[in-house]
């Protein structure tokens, strides 16, 4: 027996937001968001040369969506375009 899941999504969220999500691994319709940030940068690990890179850096949702069925975990705001990965990506 597992503890339910604690639903950290906002108490009002958008309407868009309430309708199910495609799990990305199984095809599932048996997700949830559990976790919302509306504003957030699109990458953290690229070092920027000062802070007006920074705070301009683009942002985009963040939507993290478990899936019931297969237990898989994945943004279901994720927009590849913002994403960048490039000689300034900091990866070790
Ligand atoms: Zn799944």
């Amino acid at each position: 027996m597992t503890a339910p899941l604690q639903t950290l999504a906002s108490p009002h969220p958008e309407p868009e937001a309430q309708a199910s999500v495609r799990c990305r691994a199984c095809q599932s319709q048996a997700t949830e968001v559990f976790y919302r940030v509306p504003n957030i940068p699109t990458n953290s690990v690229i070092l920027l040369c000062n802070r007006e890179d920074a705070v301009g850096f683009p942002r985009g949702r963040m939507e993290l969506t478990l899936c019931r069925r297969c237990g898989f975990v994945f943004n279901a705001s994720f927009e590849p375009v913002l994403a960048e990965y490039s000689s300034r990506y900091e990866e070790i």
